[in-house]
């Protein structure tokens, strides 16, 4: 829930920030590790519970701060364990999030804006258009209160994608500094190795990510082998078409033996023939990558239509045969629409999952 708006947030900071907004008061920069501590590693929601802060600086930080938090509107869980996770933003606006645990390893996939702006054809949350960027506590907020859920089984997350609501690049100002917070020692500790950003392909917002977070996995929805095709489902490739994508992503500074993640939603019809599998094979082949086929999830309102198994089943093993590494997604989270393009944070009809 929004509260105080005039009041700086400390969740939108990130470490190097925090010290900065103390500086600035006259307080010593090491209390915003405290500070950040407190907020990320123990939760906590009032300057009341710092207890190694002087009562000063707590009742000073209270007039002048606050520490937002997001608690989940509703809850769904899919028959395979998913679980989606519906966030009012407070101001009419909401997103969604997914907790997938697939063998004791859970992931969480993050939304990055309300809406989106590149209106791919084949996905429910670009019917929505942009209504806004989320900002950076918004961001890891989502994060924290499923933390809650998973730390309240004995456990913890162990991936962060953002792969929800919106196109993470087209909210670069807000994503970085979300990022840095999670894979920050003193902030929410996840690895850097396990932090995946996905993008439909704006490239020169992918040459900025890769120079300021070099270290964090980049994913690239990609869903055509074609600039007609792409053109067509994906508005984004008229502007940078596949050659300048791909180019960008054999670019992109991966560390180690780090490979970029190709998702490919398959779709009946559409681009799941053998020949997409050539060209896909082609144009990825000199690009250290590996391929995620996500079979197409019907829905409503959408013309297009789920590929075969048959068709699903050849693609792959045409990728496999010729040692790509390939991974046919199963439609986690479908029964609770939490699957992939399927998230739209019930902007329009809330009652839907409530
Ligand atoms: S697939 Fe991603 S980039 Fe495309 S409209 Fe949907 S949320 Fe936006």
């Amino acid at each position: 829930m929004m509260s105080n708006p005039e009041k700086t947030d400390l969740k939108n900071l990130t470490l190097p920030m925090l010290e900065r907004f103390l500086q600035g008061r006259g307080k010593e920069r090491f209390r915003a590790t405290q500070i950040f501590k407190w907020i990320y590693q123990h939760d906590a929601g009032s300057f009341g519970e710092m207890t190694n802060i002087s009562k000063d600086l707590r009742t000073e930080l209270a007039e002048t701060a606050r520490i937002s938090k997001l608690e989940p509107e509703a809850v769904e869980q899919g028959s395979d364990g998913t679980r989606k996770y519906l966030f009012s933003l407070g101001d009419g606006n909401a997103v969604e999030s997914v907790l997938i645990p697939i063998e004791g390893r859970n992931t969480v996939c993050i939304s990055s804006q309300a809406g989106c702006a590149m209106g791919c054809e084949f996905c429910l949350t670009g019917t929505f258009k942009l209504v806004r960027n989320l900002t950076t506590a918004e961001i890891v907020n989502q994060i924290m209160a499923i933390r809650c859920d998973v730390r309240a089984a004995g456990e913890e997350i162990r991936n962060i994608v953002l792969m929800g609501m919106g196109e993470p690049l087209h909210n670069l100002d807000n994503v970085i500094p979300a990022i840095q917070i999670m894979i920050d020692g003193n902030g929410l500790q996840l690895s850097n190795r396990r932090v995946t950003v996905s993008t439909c392909g704006l490239v020169p917002e992918m040459e900025r990510l890769g120079r300021e977070l070099p270290n964090v996995n980049l994913a690239v929805s990609l869903n055509a082998t074609t600039d007609e095709l792409r053109d067509r489902i994906m508005p984004v490739n008229r502007k940078y078409p596949l050659k300048e994508l791909l180019r960008a992503c054999r670019e992109f500074p991966l560390p180690g033996r780090r490979k970029v993640t190709f998702e490919y939603v398959m779709m009946g019809g559409i681009n799941d023939s053998l020949e997409d599998a050539k060209r896909l094979l082609r144009l990825t082949s000199d690009i250290p990558g590996k391929i995620n086929l996500i079979p197409f999830n019907e829905h409503e309102g959408c013309g297009f239509r789920a590929p075969t198994q048959a068709a699903i089943d050849a693609f792959h093993t045409f990728l496999i045969d010729r040692n790509v590494t390939v991974i046919t997604r199963d439609s986690r989270g479908a029964d609770i629409s939490a699957a992939c393009g399927q998230l739209k944070g019930n902007l329009e009809n809330r009652k839907e999952i409530i």
